[in-house]
């Protein structure tokens, strides 16, 4: 069995853990833009839309300044681009006003998971990324690859059945030093290697220890 232990001892090793994203972002509240727009979304199809979106509008008040319609030009090619564009306006008009610099940052007081969930458009999942991704907050964001996977190696059962009762159950069994870096680790080896479909058990770092490995899953 791929233990907690095991696998962040050793898949971490075969990560590039220097990017801690793949998603393009020009400053904190992009980022937030990024991951806001990257729900039922790939990183690639997102990283097309956002180097011109962010071009225009690299802080709230220019993307507020864009409008619910002018931000929809700008991601239309994107999943559910109506109710992300409608979250992306009113996120950027609630951060008006704080600071207008093209290296933007969030106020301390959002450096806090209740506080960031206020905002329109950041659910908890998106606030343990932002989190997680800025501040290198032990939050563990739970996405389709975290999720598929935590299933997978047999670390959560049929009952965490949501991002959050997964959330809670991984807080419990791995260790408390690599909280910090599973979403990461998770995502870039879910992605790459250890895929929803024909995962590369060839290629893979802890095949040794996998009950699932070349079995058709
Ligand atoms: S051996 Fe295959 S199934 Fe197991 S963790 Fe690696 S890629 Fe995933």
């Amino acid at each position: 069995m791929i233990t907690p232990e095991k696998y962040f001892s050793v898949v971490p090793k075969t990560i590039n853990m220097e990017i801690r994203s793949e998603l393009y972002s020009t400053n904190e509240f992009t980022f937030a833009v990024a991951v806001i727009l990257s729900a039922q979304a790939t990183d690639k199809k997102v990283n097309e839309v956002t180097p011109s979106l962010f071009a225009v509008a690299p802080t709230p008040e220019k993307m507020a300044a864009l409008g619910v319609d002018g931000i929809k030009k700008y991601i239309s090619q994107i999943s559910f681009f109506n109710n992300k564009a409608k979250s992306i306006y009113n996120l950027s008009q609630e951060l008006s006003g704080l600071c207008d610099r093209a290296d933007w940052k969030f106020p301390q007081k959002y450096h806090n998971r209740d506080e960031l969930m206020k905002l329109s458009g950041i659910g908890q999942k998106t606030a343990n990324v932002v989190m997680n991704v800025l501040w290198g907050a032990p939050n563990i964001g739970v996405d389709t690859h975290v999720f598929r996977n935590a299933h997978r190696y047999g670390w959560v059962g049929a009952g965490e059945n949501t991002p959050e009762k997964v959330e809670a159950k991984l807080l419990q069994i791995i260790p408390k030093k690599y909280h910090s870096i599973v979403n990461h680790v998770m995502v870039l080896h879910g992605r790459y290697i250890c895929r929803a479909i024909a995962p590369k058990c060839a290629e893979c770092p802890v095949a040794k220890w996998c009950e699932c490995k070349d079995k058709k899953i």
